[in-house]
């Protein structure tokens, strides 16, 4: 008894450390409140403003980025250097935001200076760095502050092969489908190329927006019964990370590969009316866009009646993505 009761008293000492961590966070967090209470006691508008550019600076990157790939889809034409024209029309919107807090609040200046936009180690992220400076009275407050802002499920189309099939036509949009309708465009841009069976890419299609694939680790994308889970990545259209493929900036360029680490996603062939084992230029992007197209193999992902779905891929994908090797 008295052995169990020394056993229970060194359980209860583990139970207990939780709890010391969990009051010295506490004080901790009393502490940080104590100076941040202070400081807005000192001025309370001012650091209202500080929030507020926070809270406000990833909905304005975002609608930016949204407002800049629509405009590509549309016209095809690529920005020749997208962190610096998204900095400084950033820094335009930062500046029409800010206005509105100069004199009203009691402030006497404002400044909110975009230092850098660019690619983030996240792909579906976009890196913003910027100082903030307020002056008001005798306070004078100044921050850098730098912020990932997520692209993922944005609505954000991925502009780069509007850029690529500028000159074969430029695909269609369905925004309810969510799809790059490519129609003859990309066939043609194949076809224009000399590669082996790019009819495969007659009325062709692949995701519309930046959608970051939830089927992680990628090698799950080959389990499920009758290859259920790519054929639903597909069918749901989805981006995955790929260090191959280009980061959302250099998409803007037109590039289809990049150094930074970057996204990929599948563009998915007609349905075909016989299962002939051919081979087909790679169906993931990077590959198709880029000069250095490589082929696939068939791979058949689903099967309805005299319908097959394909997609083409090499050894390194089917690895990747844990499908059969060919
Ligand atoms: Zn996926
Ligand atoms: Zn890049």
């Amino acid at each position: 008894m008295e052995q169990k009761g020394y056993v229970l008293g060194g359980m209860a000492f583990l139970l207990m450390i939780p709890a010391i961590l969990m009051i010295i966070t506490f004080a901790d967090m009393v502490k940080t409140g104590e100076e941040s209470v202070s400081a807005t006691l000192q001025s309370d508008s001012a650091f209202f403003a500080v929030n507020d550019i926070e809270k406000n600076a990833p909905i304005i990157t975002t609608d930016l980025i949204r407002e800049t790939a629509d405009n590509i889809t549309l016209t095809g034409i690529p920005l020749t250097n997208s962190r610096l024209t998204i900095k400084s029309t950033l820094q335009e919107k930062i500046d029409d935001f800010t206005l509105d807090y100069t004199g009203q609040t009691g402030i006497d200046e404002i400044k909110c200076t975009v230092l850098k936009v660019g690619s983030s180690p996240d792909p579906f992220k976009i890196e913003i760095n910027y100082n903030i400076y307020i002056k008001k009275g005798r306070i004078v407050h100044n921050e850098t502050i730098t912020q990932f802002i997520d692209i993922s499920n944005k609505h954000i189309p991925d502009p780069m092969p509007f850029i690529k099939l500028k000159d074969f036509g430029i695909p269609k949009r369905d925004n309810n489908a969510g799809l790059i309708i490519y129609d003859s465009s990309l066939f043609d841009f194949l076809n224009s190329r000399g590669l082996e069976n790019a009819v495969v890419y007659n009325n062709s299609t692949s995701p519309l927006f930046i959608n970051k694939c939830p089927y992680d680790p990628y090698i799950s994308h080959g389990n499920g019964d009758f290859s259920s889970i790519i054929k639903n990545c597909l069918y749901v259209k989805y981006f995955h990370e790929s260090s191959d493929g280009a980061c959302f900036m250099c998409k803007l360029e037109g590039k289809a590969t990049c150094p930074h680490y970057g996204m990929e996603t599948f563009i998915v062939p007609s349905v075909s009316h016989n299962s002939s084992q051919i081979k087909a230029p790679c169906s993931s992007d990077h590959v198709i866009f880029n000069e250095s197209t490589y082929p696939g193999t068939e791979f058949e992902y689903y099967r309805e009646g005299n319908d097959y779905y394909n997609l083409f891929l090499d050894d390194g994908h089917r690895q990747k993505y844990g499908l059969p090797k060919y």
